[in-house]
């Protein structure tokens, strides 16, 4: 019998026939479509004839069919609706896949044939997409060491294991320290704290095995005991804690070993033939340049840093008048940035909360999707991975677009946070194939469900990502949809999140889960100005971040990392009150792995994007404004990884971003 993920899939819209396949589907289905896609690159590589675009780099886009398959459905379901049985498939397929991609990757053969044909790109006669999907694939095998030979390739191999256990490390002592400290609490120590913040130290308490409630280092526990207990010396306690995780001295120290990380990273930058690590980690992005980097965030934090410190002023005189007398200290930033909400924004998350029916906001979304960009929604009876998923048809003028799946609700089985994944994406090579999209959240079941304004955002955030798949019109498939550079993928999303916002979107519907009333005006101000509450402190501690990882990276690496950070922060004229948002120790984004390193500036490079870009719409003076989405859609939603995303955004908006949008969003505008 075949294999149910290995078959043609002769199902409604050629979607996985979920229904047919069992747990013990996978393990086979994997190992045979590793096999097939080592055939395929074994005869590409292995081609006498010399090689031409259609028989190396199409080729390549054609190959490992089966393999999509399989991975797409077992990475739906082993993230959506886990169990113990694929979480152990799990484990065993990692490894399996990084030595298959890695063995691609430094395949020399392979690599010959593909610079082969970059060494004569001009006479190639290539469409604009075909030149860039060439000189993707190039850079691709380039930047992964495929060029190297002898004792630089040897060196290289050695850097990159080293890398990755040093990450593991990293990663490891973090959760050591952020799991042995505990603070505990008498009751009396819990006055002033939320019910919800109670109950987490009282579980946390009995998860440590202590006599009472506890204080712990994780974020959803520290960070509301930090903004609500008015106990001073238990914040200051708890805050140094926070603080010192990865430089507690002893085992689980993580300075010397990002000092390491850092020295290796840039004999690795070096020996690919680029000047550091940060121009290696930017090529490959939208900003390019380490300067172009450093230049946005600077723009930035001038006004932003302006801000925090007239809020420490206001805040200091709230201290005084608690009858605190000394500095502000950083313990003491977010109790008193708390009253300070309380007292100006008050917004009633209960009250809230019956306006925002998730049916509704699911149409809201979509109904966007059709002023905008005429598209239509409508609902699928199909055999989907789990009863609470859903899935409409999307078409447009009659013509069918892709299908689309939502997973909305929070379940054992589902890991936390939200995403967007294609389970098909878009292309026109070898055929026509267009997009399965999926969306999955947490939110709370309910009758109806109802979400926090948050939660609503969410919605929009992902459903963005989601059109970027679904409208993608692109030949190849390495290029469609969501395949941008890092700091330009989540422009779409972030940019979508604006339409929740324009009014007319709430007035519709935002309605009262009872009454049906739209929500009050007054209710819908607070909403939108809570948004930019206490942006001063959040920007200064994110940006500082950002900018110790850009100059880690930029230039020769710093013997002694925590000297360096201290000399940056110094020279920036760092707030007192206010601490990096991750210091070096604890910076996992830059240390656990090589995702944000030199790389944790591009959420802020995003925001001004989607800030900016959503201006565009507003000088038109109408969020639905059928030029500018028309100019969106062929600019930047379509057109996926297949041009430069500079070039892009200036196609947008006739120009580069500029942070004047942003910094009116924040609030921190002159
Ligand atoms: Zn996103």
């Amino acid at each position: 019998m075949t294999n149910p993920l290995l078959s043609d899939w002769n199902t409604p819209f050629e979607l996985a026939p979920f229904d047919a396949i069992s747990d013990e589907d996978f393990a086979p289905a994997l190992d045979e479509a590793l096999a097939a896609n080592e055939a395929e690159i074994a005869a590409i590589a292995g081609n006498d004839a010399a090689p031409t675009f259609a028989n190396t780099i199409e080729a390549l886009e054609a190959a490992g069919d089966a393999l999509d398959k399989v991975l797409s459905v077992f990475f739906t379901v082993a993230g959506a609706d886990s169990n113990p049985k694929r979480e152990e498939l799990q484990r065993e397929f990692s490894p399996k896949l990084s030595a298959h991609f890695s063995e691609i990757s430094s395949n020399k053969a392979l690599f010959r044939r593909v610079a082969e044909l970059w060494e004569k790109r001009d006479d190639l006669d290539l469409a604009d997409e075909q030149a860039r999907v060439l000189m993707l694939t190039h850079r691709g095998f380039v930047r992964s060491g495929a060029a190297l030979e002898g004792a630089e390739e040897a060196r290289m191999k050695e850097i990159k294991s080293r890398l990755a256990s040093l990450g593991t490390e990293f990663t490891q002592n973090l959760l050591a320290d952020e799991r042995e400290w505990f603070m505990e609490l008498a009751e009396a120590d819990l006055e002033g704290l939320p019910q919800f913040a109670v109950d987490a130290a009282r579980s946390a308490g009995e998860e440590k095995g202590a006599k009472g409630p506890v204080v712990t280092l994780s974020r959803s526990i520290i960070t509301p005991f930090l903004q609500f207990s008015p106990r001073r010396d238990l914040r200051e306690k708890a805050y140094a804690a926070w603080a010192a995780r990865g430089a507690n001295g002893g085992k689980t120290d993580n300075r010397a070993i990002a000092a390491e990380i850092l020295t290796l990273r840039e004999e690795r930058a070096k020996l690919l033939g680029y000047d550091n690590f940060a121009a290696y980690k930017l090529e490959t992005e939208m900003a390019k340049t380490p300067d172009k980097v450093r230049e946005l965030l600077m723009a930035v934090w001038g006004p932003a840093k302006a801000q925090a410190e007239a809020d420490a002023e206001v805040l200091t005189a709230m201290m005084r008048a608690d009858g605190v007398n000394g500095t502000l200290e950083p313990w003491d930033w977010r109790y008193y940035a708390e009253k300070r909400r309380k007292a100006e924004h008050d917004l009633d998350e209960a009250a809230l909360k019956p306006y925002l029916q998730l049916e509704r906001m699911i149409e809201a979304a979509f109904s966007c999707a059709n002023r905008l960009f005429g598209l239509e929604f409508k609902p699928l009876d199909l055999p989907l991975y789990h009863p609470d998923c859903r899935a409409w048809e999307v078409t447009r003028e009659g013509k069918h677009i892709a299908v689309f799946i939502g997973d909305y609700f929070a379940r054992g089985s589902k890991r936390s946070g939200a995403w967007c994944s294609a389970m098909r994406s878009q292309a026109k090579f070898p055929e026509e194939q267009r997009p399965v999209v999926i969306n999955v959240c947490n939110f709370a079941k309910g009758d109806p469900a109802l979400l926090s304004y948050d939660d609503a955002r969410t919605l929009f955030h992902e459903f963005g990502h989601a059109l970027h798949q679904m409208l993608s019109d692109v030949t190849y498939e390495s290029v469609s949809g969501t395949s941008v550079a890092r700091d330009f993928v989540e422009l779409p999303s972030q940019l979508y999140e604006h339409w929740l916002e324009v009014p007319s979107v709430l007035q519709e519907f935002a309605t009262h889960a009872e009454t049906g009333a739209p929500m009050p005006k007054a209710m819908l101000d607070k909403v939108l100005e809570a948004a930019n509450f206490d942006q001063g402190f959040q920007t200064v501690e994110y940006v500082a971040s950002a900018l110790v990882d850009l100059e880690f990276h930029d230039g020769a690496a710093p013997a002694d990392p925590m000297a360096r950070q201290e000399e940056i922060l110094t020279g920036l004229g760092m707030p007192h009150a206010i601490g990096m948002r991750h210091a070096t120790p604890h910076f996992a984004h830059v240390f656990s792995g090589d995702g944000y390193s030199s790389g944790y500036y591009s959420y802020m490079w995003s925001e001004v994007m989607d800030a900016d870009a959503f201006e565009a719409f507003e000088e038109a003076g109408d969020a639905f404004d059928a030029a500018q989405a028309k100019a969106l859609e062929e600019n930047i939603l379509s057109t996926g990884g297949s041009r430069d995303a500079a070039e892009l955004y200036v196609a947008f908006r006739g120009r580069l971003p500029g942070v004047e949008a942003l910094l009116k969003g924040r609030g921190l505008a002159a």
